[in-house]
């Protein structure tokens, strides 16, 4: 039975390790005894594990690292048709992944994913697979459970969680796609070192995600984080959620797919619309220009408010460096105080199938590491 204290050891070593047991004692300011005893017994669990000898400070040192067999978690993706199911470890690797049909219907879809598992986890201890989490583009309860509503689902208060927990029986948790990624990104990705961070992610809608002073923060319904309906036109266009001007009617990859018709472009994707500014196409870089200005401009509120260390785009293209990207760089640099401005990074990520079922995954590594499953 493991105790706070070993779950403290356990989100240390996935934060920051490997680390000696003198880093991780003085890190959690435990004596040198009881983190002997307690590191002991992790690594009789088989959680954690020696790795090699390394000299620090002129003297070999043992470190302490995570075994990546310690634990499993599945992680479902239903951003893409057919749904993704994957099996990752203690260390966010993909073991194993699958299509999984989606159904609109919930008690079906869940049928699916009780149906998908055992192929999934053949090979896998029963015992180490600790849960199941599923990401979903929408908002989810704050007890990561039911999701609320999901316009691209047709989803409207399902418990998800529930459906799929008692068919498979282990602990199931449901989280909004930005949310999972960012959750993903702190365990297992760029944002590993960064306590306050957020995560945009650009695709058919725009998702915002924050870690403040290292935890998720969902606001007090759950919602925080909805960057996509924020009015960034006062007179704009209609959006999706019944209000007007909302920033992912002219910033997201939809919207921009929406607008390029309109103005006569046959495009498919953001390079496309990017190629047909480079060849010179007026409406492509009035299209651009304006997504550019209206995400920046988004960018620069979320650094006002938050001040983070780091801003992570994830995106679908192949790269995120043209015209959009530019204007969308000037227009945070344009509209934040000159005191923040420059001082927060934007990185870019290409993210793809695996990296949105990892996501999924991560909200379960994440209840696993709190010891709260
Ligand atoms: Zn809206």
């Amino acid at each position: 039975m493991l105790t706070p204290t070993h779950h403290r050891i356990l989100r240390s070593l996935n934060s920051s390790g490997p680390l000696t047991r003198a880093e991780l004692g003085s890190q959690l300011a435990l004596s040198k005894a009881a983190m002997s005893g307690l590191t002991r017994e992790l690594i009789e669990g088989a959680l954690v594990e020696e790795t090699t000898s390394v000299q620090r400070q002129g003297r070999p040192a043992v470190l302490l690292d995570l075994r990546a067999d310690g634990a499993y978690f599945i992680g479902i993706s239903l951003l893409s048709r057919p749904a993704q199911i994957a099996l990752t470890d203690l260390k966010g690797n993909i073991f194993a992944r699958a299509a999984l049909e989606f159904d609109p219907d919930p008690e079906r879809f869940a049928d699916n994913v009780a149906a998908a598992v055992p192929s999934l986890i053949d090979g896998i201890a029963r015992e180490r697979l600790a849960g199941i989490g599923v990401a979903l583009s929408g908002l989810v309860d704050e007890e990561q459970a039911r999701c609320i509503k999901s316009t691209l689902l047709g989803w409207q208060d399902v418990p998800l969680a529930q459906l799929i927990g008692k068919r498979v029986g282990v602990p199931t948790f449901v989280e909004n796609d930005a949310k999972a990624l960012a959750i993903s990104e702190k365990h297992f990705g760029e944002a590993r070192e960064f306590n306050n961070f957020s995560v945009i992610s650009l695709g058919g809608g725009i998702g915002s995600a924050h870690f403040i002073h290292g935890r998720l923060y969902r606001g007090a319904h759950g919602g925080a984080g909805e960057i996509a309906h924020c009015t960034i036109e006062l007179q704009g266009r209609p959006c999706r959620c019944g209000k007007v001007g909302c920033l992912d009617t002219v910033a997201s990859l939809n919207a921009l797919a929406e607008l390029a018709r309109e103005d006569g472009l046959q495009i498919s994707s953001l390079s496309e619309l990017e190629h047909e500014a480079t060849n010179g196409s007026s409406a492509a870089i009035r299209i651009l220009h304006r997504a550019g200005s209206a995400l920046g401009l988004a960018i620069a509120t979320v650094i006002q408010i938050n001040d983070p260390q780091m801003i992570l785009i994830a995106h679908q293209e192949k790269s995120f460096s043209g015209l959009f990207a530019t204007v969308m760089q000037q227009a945070i640099e344009a509209n934040v105080l000159p005191r923040l401005s420059g001082r927060t990074p934007i990185r870019t990520e290409r993210v793809d199938n695996d990296v949105w079922s990892r996501g999924a995954a991560s909200v379960v590594a994440e209840s696993f590491l709190n010891g709260l499953i």
